[in-house]
């Protein structure tokens, strides 16, 4: 019989979306007759732009020809893609080499795969409300997490403490679940940390592309020292609808080196290209050609396009809030917000109530993490007309 990795016994039940699913479903049977607006949904709604559509096309048409036909590609991606990538990055004033870039079908997978880089005996610090992929993936490895709390006191944003020693340190700007984004001297805060504790950071930048306040940064190789201290996993899904297509990338600076025990300096550079041509043969032609279109000028024009239709719904919800005088966070850097339930609910309470009396779907914090106990998630990925009257009836609701 073989020995089964048990660590998969220590996952918590992942329930938060099919308890949503459940709970709607029995609504809707109940109540055939209403209509319910989800704005639960973490995925994007709006379709490709017409430039990415017709790269894809080009794309698949070079597999027609024996001239033009692609087989396997290079490792770490397509050179047009990997230097489209150095470009955008350059535009944000921020330099990167293409062999330190690594494409991938997105950023779920290398956020959960980099884990294969690390011993089992590591601090890994992790904050709370959180992305549950860092969790789970940690948790399948048999790791010990310690979680910080991101909370009201500290405006989802919490800073490194002294006291606590880590290895690896997740963030996540702007935030998912919470929309809260860093700026560059809090930034510079968990750099400088982790340089002390010789630590690593993985962060993701998936949503990046929402950040509007031109003093934020878009990367964290904005802050100085970061090339020594820091991965960064971004993802074409929110840029760019990428969400069905797949594609991300991976920057792993060449300066990112540790003394193993035998001391012999290693790469992780060079660990994760092992890694990835090992157990991944890359993303295709077809879907690279598509993601390289994102990176021209008028395939960017589409995808900011795009998202500013969600930043605009953000701005519908976030208005509808304040003049509530519900506190909320996020909404302005982000497709996310992240606020606090009215009359002091319990996050699944106040799912039920709006469910029942508006017939609005969001998603209940708790499944995010203990300090989402007391918050609320809605998202502007849903559609103009649906998020308005949301809006109209939860204005209704708290008269
Ligand atoms: C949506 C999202 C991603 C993107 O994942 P993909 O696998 O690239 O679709 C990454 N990180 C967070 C926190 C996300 O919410």
């Amino acid at each position: 019989m073989p020995k089964l990795n048990e660590n998969y016994l220590n996952l918590k039940e992942s329930y938060l979306f099919s308890e949503i699913a459940h709970r709607v479903n029995a609504y809707t049977a109940a109540n055939p007759e209403k209509k319910v607006i989800r704005l639960g949904i973490g995925d994007v709604t709006l379709p490709l732009g017409s430039e990415m559509i017709t790269q894809l096309h080009e794309g698949v048409d070079a597999l027609a020809s024996a001239e033009t036909f692609k087989g396997y590609g290079p490792e770490q991606g397509y050179d047009f893609l990997r230097s489209a990538i150095v470009d955008y990055y350059c535009q944000n004033n921020v330099s990167i080499e293409s062999s330190e870039v690594f494409i991938s079908d997105g950023a779920k997978s290398d956020t959960g795969n980099i884990t294969d880089l690390f011993d089992k005996d590591n601090v890994i610090l992790i904050p709370d409300p959180v992305y549950p992929v860092y969790v789970d993936t940690n948790i399948m490895n048999g790791r010990q997490i310690t979680f910080i709390d991101a909370n009201e006191d500290n405006h989802f944003l919490p800073m490194p403490n002294y006291n606590i020693h880590a290895d690896i340190i997740y963030i996540c700007s702007p935030n998912n679940p919470t929309g809260a984004a860093y700026n560059k001297e809090q930034l510079k805060e968990w750099v400088d940390y982790a340089l002390e504790n010789n630590a690593i950071i993985l962060y993701d930048s998936a949503y990046e592309c929402f950040i509007t306040d031109k003093n934020l940064p878009r990367s964290i190789y904005a802050i100085e020292g970061a090339k020594n201290c820091a991965i960064e996993f971004c993802s074409l899904s929110k840029t760019a609808g990428f969400t069905g297509t797949r594609c991300g990338y991976t920057i792993i600076p060449h300066d990112l080196k540790f003394i193993a025990s035998t001391g012999k300096n290693l790469s992780l550079n060079a660990m994760w290209n092992r890694r990835q041509t090992t157990k991944f043969n890359g993303v295709s032609y077809i879907v690279q050609r598509g993601a390289a279109a994102v990176f021209s000028a008028k395939g960017m024009a589409q995808c900011r396009q795009n998202i500013k239709y969600y930043q605009e719904n953000a701005k519908i919800i976030s208005d509808g809030l304040s003049k509530k005088n519900i506190t909320y966070f996020g909404g302005i850097n982000s497709p996310y917000i992240w606020f606090k339930c009215p009359n002091d609910m319990d996050s699944w309470e106040f799912f039920d109530y709006l469910l029942n009396n508006a017939q609005v779907v969001g998603t209940p914090g708790a499944g995010f993490g203990k300090n989402g106990q007391k918050f609320f998630r809605l998202t502007s990925f849903g559609s103009r007309e649906n998020t308005i009257e949301a809006m109209a009836r939860i204005d209704k609701l708290f008269a």
